[in-house]
C-alpha cells in the first residue's frame, strides 16, 4: 500500500494485509450493533449515558497510554528474538507486566512434559531455558464475568537476505505514522496493543470481574508450542484474543500448517566423473515437482470459505541444504518445506499423503527409487479451526470494534495459522485473531501502522469491558 490511510480502518484502504493479501471479506458484513452488549452474550437495550460516558473514558485513558506503547513497540523491535534467541524479548515483557502492577510468572518449555502432549509439534531444537511469560490481572467482586486470555508472541523470523531492507531491521524506526523493523508487523505491535489496553483501563482504577492473562509467548513461528505449554499450565479461559496484525478484521477460520523435511540421497564423486554420481540436490528438485503435484490436487475443490480464495493451500519450499563442494557431485540435500491443510483434515493424512507423493517420485526415478528419499517431521503441526461467526465472544468482539471505529469489521478467513488454533483446540478457549494493520510480514521492510496499534488496544479495552465486565 502506498500512501498512510486517511482515515482509521477505512475498508477500501485494507485489501491486504500483514500476511499478503489472501484475505477477502464476507459479503454480509456484520452490522454495527446499534447498543452495547452487556457482558453476557446478549443484547443490552439501548445505551443509557453513563455506560456511554464511561466508553469514552476507556477510550481517552487507552489514547494516553500511546507513548508507552510506542516505546514498548520499539524497545521490542530492538530486542532480536529469533528462535532460540527470545529472552531479551521476553525479559522486557516480564518488565512491562511488572510494570503494569501485576505479577507475571514463567512457564517454561519443557521439552519432555511437551513431547508427551498430543498437541505438540515435534521438534529437533533446544529449547532449554525458554519461556513464556503469563501475567494474571485478577479480578474484583463480583465476580461474574467472563474470562479472556490476551495473546502475542515475542518471536520473530530471520530479517535475511539483509540486502532488501532500506531500514536497519533490529533497530525500530518511525517515518510519519509507520514504525519499521522485523516484528513490527508480526507480531510486537499486538504486544504492545495489549500492554496499552491493560494500562489504560488500570490507570482508570477498574478491575475485570474475571481473570485476564495476559501472554507473551515463544515458538508462535515454528511450532505453536509457547501457547501449548501456556494451555498445559492451566492458562485458559473463556474467551482468547491473539493480537496478530490483521487489520480491521477478526479471523474466524485459519488453515492448519504442517512443516516437514525431505532428505534426498546421492552419490557423490568426483566431478571429474560426474555421469557416474547421483545428484542428490538435482533430485530434490524431482521431489519438489511430485510436491506441487500434490499442492495443485489440495486447491483443487477447497471447502468453504476457502473457496473466495483463489490459492487458498501453499505448499513453500523454504529451506534447501545441499552439497559442500563445487567439484563434489553431491550426496546428500535436505529440502525444508511448509504446507496448509483445511479445517477438519487431519495432520496425519496430509503427512499420508506426503510420503505417497514422495515414494511415487521415488518409483519414477529409477536413480532416486535406489536411495529412497526420507519425510521427516520438526515443527508444526497445526491442524485448521474455525469458529462460528455468531460466537458471543466474535460478536461482542465485533460490537467494540464498531463502537470504536464506527464500522464492522470484517470476518475472514486466513491461508496462514495462528495461536488462536492452539487456544482453542487444546485450552477449550474459544479464540481469534485481531490486532493492527500492518505489512510485509516476513518481508523487508515489515512495518505496523502506528495509529492502528492504539485503536487496536482501545477496541481491546472495550472488548474487556464488554466480556469480563469492570468493577470500580
Ligand atoms: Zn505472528
Amino acid at each position: 500500500m502506498d500512501p498512510a490511510p486517511a482515515e482509521p480502518f477505512a475498508e477500501e484502504e485494507y485489501p491486504q494485509g500483514a500476511y499478503g493479501g489472501a484475505r477477502p471479506s464476507p459479503p454480509d458484513l456484520l452490522a454495527p450493533p446499534d447498543a452495547a452488549f452487556d457482558g453476557r452474550g446478549e443484547m443490552a437495550p439501548p445505551r443509557a449515558a453513563e455506560p456511554a460516558a464511561q466508553e469514552l473514558e476507556i477510550l481517552a485513558a487507552v489514547q494516553s497510554q500511546a507513548g508507552f506503547m510506542e516505546d514498548l513497540l520499539v524497545a521490542l523491535i530492538d530486542a532480536p528474538t529469533l528462535l532460540g534467541n527470545e529472552g531479551p524479548g521476553q525479559d522486557l515483557m516480564r518488565y512491562t507486566f511488572g510494570g503494569l502492577g501485576l505479577q507475571p510468572v514463567d512457564v517454561p518449555m519443557d521439552a519432555d512434559a511437551l513431547r508427551a502432549h498430543p498437541g505438540s509439534a515435534p521438534f529437533d531444537w533446544d529449547v532449554r531455558g525458554k519461556s513464556n511469560v503469563v501475567a494474571t490481572w485478577q479480578p474484583a467482586e463480583p465476580r461474574d464475568g467472563r474470562s479472556l486470555i490476551l495473546n502475542g508472541h515475542v518471536d520473530v523470523v530471520s530479517p535475511e537476505p539483509l540486502a532488501g531492507w532500506t531500514k536497519p531491521p533490529f533497530m525500530a524506526v518511525r517515518d510519519e505514522d509507520w514504525i519499521y523493523g522485523r516484528g513490527a508487523a508480526d507480531m510486537k505491535c499486538g504486544l504492545a496493543a495489549i500492554a496499552g489496553a491493560v494500562r489504560g483501563l488500570r490507570a482508570l482504577g477498574v478491575r475485570p470481574r474475571a481473570p485476564i492473562h495476559l501472554e507473551s509467548v515463544v515458538e508462535e513461528e515454528c511450532s505453536g508450542n509457547g501457547t501449548l505449554s501456556c494451555v498445559m499450565a492451566g492458562f485458559t479461559a473463556d474467551a482468547g484474543i491473539v493480537a496478530e496484525p490483521f487489520g480491521a478484521a477478526i479471523t474466524v477460520s485459519q488453515v492448519g500448517v504442517l512443516w516437514f523435511h525431505v532428505v534426498c540421497r546421492g552419490v557423490p564423486v568426483h566431478a571429474a566423473e560426474e555421469r557416474r554420481g547421483i545428484n542428490a540436490i538435482e533430485k530434490s528438485f524431482e521431489v519438489m515437482q511430485a510436491l506441487r503435484g500434490l499442492e495443485a490436487e489440495l486447491n483443487l475443490a477447497p471447502p468453504p470459505p476457502y473457496e473466495r480464495f483463489s490459492h487458498p493451500i501453499n505448499l513453500n519450499v523454504g529451506a534447501i541444504k545441499g552439497g559442500d563442494w563445487a567439484s563434489t557431485v553431491p550426496g546428500e540435500c535436505v529440502t525444508s518445506y511448509r504446507i496448509a491443510l483445511y479445517p477438519g483434515m487431519k495432520v496425519r493424512d496430509l503427512q499420508d499423503r506426503i510420503e505417497a507423493v514422495v515414494a511415487e517420485a521415488a518409483v519414477e526415478d529409477r536413480a532416486i527409487f535406489e536411495n529412497p528419499p526420507e519425510v521427516r517431521y520438526s515443527g508444526f503441526t497445526s491442524e485448521g479451526y474455525d469458529i462460528p461467526d455468531d460466537h458471543p465472544m466474535v460478536q461482542t468482539l465485533a460490537g467494540a470494534f464498531a463502537r470504536q471505529s464506527g464500522q464492522p469489521p470484517a470476518l475472514v478467513a486466513t491461508t496462514g495459522t495462528t495461536d488462536a488454533g492452539i487456544l482453542a483446540r487444546f485450552g477449550d478457549t474459544p479464540s481469534v485473531c485481531f490486532g493492527p494493520y500492518a505489512e510485509q510480514a516476513h518481508a523487508a521492510d515489515e512495518r505496523v501502522w502506528f495509529p492502528s496499534v492504539v485503536q487496536t488496544a482501545q477496541v481491546m479495552a472495550l472488548f474487556i469491558r464488554d466480556w469480563c465486565g469492570l468493577s470500580s
